[in-house]
Parts: structure tokens; C-alpha cells; sequence
């Protein structure tokens, strides 16, 4: 029996605006409109403060500003965007390797069978919630639902700080008034010609016999067939599969200590592997890169003995590279980073640790994964880790 599906589809309270408002207090509470303030710009975003007045993304600039004058009007700055986007998504990463960006600020995530680790969907969708508040002070809002179209729909439903589940047996009301402009695939033009046909909301699709719904959607017509009745089959596709994984830290002064450097290193690798598991992705390679104050960099790299995502395993090579070099050459380091490459889909993960050694590993640090995922990444300080690997 097919199981159902748990899709979550999460989306960022006006993104940019309330990263300016996270990071100048100033303009908390205020309406505030990002973009360029000039002839021909365009609003990119719009506080909620300013969404009261009529505000809203990719409405001109000067019309923004006639319904909200005393807005307060804020450049864009992409680089600190995509810098919370990232934490924002390495969040998603711990809850599900089936990750589908939409945007800088909004994914579909299947959560599938996750029940185990994150208990029932809804439990999971408040500790996402939480876990972004509690990491980036920003608000999310979350749709849960079956499939994607019905996802995406529930995430709109209660914005700000939302969290709307959206049961396929109870699709009529709002569902069926819904206008076709919000059917998936289904843009201005479409629904201009549809209306011209008498059609406008998802109840007039439903009553479109066969010949009706060919003539409209050619040979798309079973698909918005189903998709008027909340149906819906599409996959969530994570987007590009990464070739590697990286983590690094840059330090505000060069850090004198082995110790210090190598207990950062730690932390970078657990993270590393951390993802592996999620993505379920095994690396064949890991690599460090350091950094001094005279910006002179050197990288060193070394081939795992098997694919593994075992975080005992990685450090294991990471610690041999970094004791290696800081034997004969230690001097001050201004960054450090690990990364594992040569990455692999992991099949059937279990499979691969043949040894009841490994695999006992393998189920102590997929149980800490669901620890960091519900609390926090400071929740686990895997001391046990620093141990030799079994055998050394
Ligand atoms: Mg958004």
C-alpha cells in the first residue's frame, strides 16, 4: 500500500524586509520597502507594516510610495540575503534529504516517513518553525499537505508565522473558490482565457467535461483534471546534487593553539557529516584548506579507505591530514576548513557498515542527527567522537 505523502512547502514572511528589520531595530514595526529608490525601481520586498497600505513586491517603487509615504525605503543587499538563505536551508537539510528550492527564501521539503525521527508531521513542522526562529529570528510560514500544489497553497494561507495543514477530504469552500491564476502552471494569460470562457475558479474547472478540459489544456487536461480535485503526483527534486561538502571558518585573529584549530576542525567535520547522512550520500575523499594571516593558503587532501558518511571515519582522515601538517609545520591559522568530495548516493546505507563496530556508529550518530535536528546544533557535544576510531 502506497503511503501517504508528507509534504511540506515553506516560505519565508516577506524575506528581505524582515532581514532588514532583524538587522537595523530601527526599522521594526515600521513599514519598510526594499528595493531601489529611483525612476524605474521596483519594490523587491514589503514589510508587512507596509503591505497594510497596499505595498507589495514587484509593484513599482514610485506607486509604493504614493500608498505609504512615510515608508521607509531600503536598498537591496543580496549578499546578506543568500547568507541567511544558507542557514536557513542547512536548517531544511537537517530535517529531510529531499529538499526543492524554490527560491532564496521558500522550498518544498518531503518529510515522508520521518515519523520515527521527528515524530507526527505536525510536531515536525513546529520544530522547523522553531529551529529557524531560534537560529536566524526570522518567521516562517509552513504548509503541510499530501502533495505540492496543496503545500504551496496551505503556506499562503496564514501568513505571517503560519502553519496550515491542508487534508485532501476537505477540499471544498475555499478550494473550490479558489481562482484558477492560482493553479499551478496556470499564469495570467491562461486564466484570462479561461475567463473569457467562463471559467474563473477551481469549481468551474471540476464541471469541464472531457472535451471542454482538451480544448483548454490540449493535452495537459488530465493534469488540471486532477489537479481542480487537489491531486497532484510531482516529486520533490532536490535541485542539484552537490559534488561536495565544505565547512569553514574564518577566525577575527589568528588562532595560536593546535588544540583550538583542531577543535574547530571537530565541529566542522561533524557538521560535514551530518549532511552526508541527510542527503544520505557517501564521500570517497576529504580535504582541509588553511589559511594564515599573509592570506597564503594551503590545501591538503586524502582518499577515505571505503565511501562512508560515518563522522568517526572523516575525522578520523581530517585529524590524520591536519596532525600531519601541524607536526612539522604548525603556524598561526586565519581560517580553517574540511570538506569531503567525491561524493556517492548512499543506497542501502545500513548495508554498507559490515562490521557490527561500524554499525553501531552508524546508529549513535544518526541518533544525535535527530537530536541536532529537534534542538539545535549545540545540543550535541559529541564528545565521544574525539576517540580514536575502533582498531587504531
Ligand atoms: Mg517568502
Amino acid at each position: 500500500m502506497a503511503q501517504d505523502r508528507v509534504i511540506f512547502h515553506v516560505d519565508m514572511d516577506a524575506f528581505f524586509a524582515s532581514v532588514e528589520q532583524l538587522d537595523d531595530s530601527n526599522l521594526r514595526g515600521k513599514p519598510v520597502l526594499v528595493g531601489y529608490d529611483g525612476r524605474r525601481g521596483v519594490v523587491a520586498a514589503a514589510s508587512y507594516e507596509a503591505r497594510r497600505f497596499g505595498c507589495r513586491s514587484a509593484q513599482p517603487m514610485a506607486i509604493a510610495k504614493r500608498a505609504c509615504p512615510h515608508a521607509v525605503i531600503v536598498p537591496v543587499r543580496s549578499r546578506r540575503y543568500t547568507e541567511v538563505s544558507r542557514k536557513i536551508f542547512s536548517i531544511f537539510d537537517d530535517f529531510s534529504p529531499l529538499v526543492e528550492p524554490l527560491s532564496i527564501d521558500e522550498a518544498f521539503i518531503d518529510m515522508t516517513g520521518t515519523d520515527r525521527l521527528f515524530g507526527q508531521p505536525i510536531d515536525a513542522a513546529k520544530m522547523l518553525k522553531s529551529r529557524i526562529f531560534d537560529e536566524v529570528r526570522l518567521t516562517a510560514s509552513v504548509g503541510l499537505a499530501p502533495n505540492k500544489f496543496l503545500a504551496k497553497l496551505a503556506s499562503d494561507m496564514n501568513k505571517p508565522d503560519g502553519l496550515t495543514v491542508v487534508h485532501p477530504h476537505d477540499l471544498d469552500g475555499w478550494f473550490l473558490d479558489l481562482e484558477v491564476s492560482r493553479i499551478w502552471g496556470i499564469g495570467p494569460r491562461a486564466a484570462e482565457r479561461l475567463s473569457r470562457g467562463g471559467v474563473c475558479t477551481v469549481a468551474d474547472i471540476r464541471k469541464m467535461n472531457d472535451a471542454r478540459l482538451k480544448h483548454f489544456f490540449g493535452n495537459e487536461a488530465q493534469r488540471y483534471y486532477r489537479l481542480s480535485r487537489g491531486m497532484d503526483d510531482r516529486l520533490v527534486t532536490p535541485d542539484h546534487q552537490a559534488k561536495s561538502i565544505s565547512n569553514e571558518r574564518t577566525f577575527s585573529d589568528d588562532v595560536e593553539s593546535v588544540e583550538e584549530v583542531q577543535r574547530v576542525l571537530l565541529e566542522q567535520v561533524e557538521n560535514i557529516g551530518r549532511r552526508l547522512r541527510r542527503k544520505n550520500m557517501l564521500a570517497r575523499g576529504v580535504s582541509l584548506k588553511i589559511r594564515f594571516g599573509d592570506f597564503q593558503t594551503i590545501s591538503r587532501s586524502q582518499a577515505l579507505d571505503q565511501p562512508t558518511n560515518l563522522t568517526a571515519e572523516i575525522w578520523h582522515v581530517a585529524r590524520n591530514i591536519f596532525d600531519l601538517w601541524a607536526a612539522r609545520s604548525f603556524q598561526p591559522v586565519r581560517l580553517i576548513g574540511a570538506a569531503v568530495e567525491r561524493l556517492g548516493q548512499a543506497n542501502e546505507q545500513m548495508d554498507l557498515f559490515i562490521d557490527s563496530e561500524n554499525r553501531k556508529l552508524a546508529q549513535a550518530e544518526l541518533a544525535a542527527d535527530q537530536i541536532v535536528a529537534r534542538f539545535g546544533r549545540d545540543a550535541v557535544k559529541r564528545a565521544g567522537t574525539m576517540r580514536q576510531k575502533p582498531g587504531d
